[in-house]
């Protein structure tokens, strides 16, 4: 039988610059499955809503920024 020793180990999570942060709009309209993609900046991903707005009629979006974050150790 094997045994599993856990102790507590003090960690901190941060957000990472160098990651990047990337921004995403989903159109939530029924049966329409369209998405700016990732951009890296929200403008881009905003402009792209707006055209899909004027191309289709479809005028709720989900969004979503994805950063990127780091955990260390504590010493
Ligand atoms: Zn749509």
């Amino acid at each position: 039988m094997s045994r599993v020793v856990l102790r507590y180990v003090p960690h901190t999570i941060r957000h990472v610059r160098d990651g990047g942060v990337t921004f995403e709009a989903f159109c939530v309209a029924s049966g329409c499955d369209e998405t700016s993609g990732p951009q890296d900046e929200q403008e881009t991903a905003q402009d792209w809503c707006l055209r899909h707005t004027g191309r289709t009629g479809h005028d709720l979006f989900r969004r979503v920024a994805t950063d990127h974050a780091r955990v260390t150790r504590d010493e």
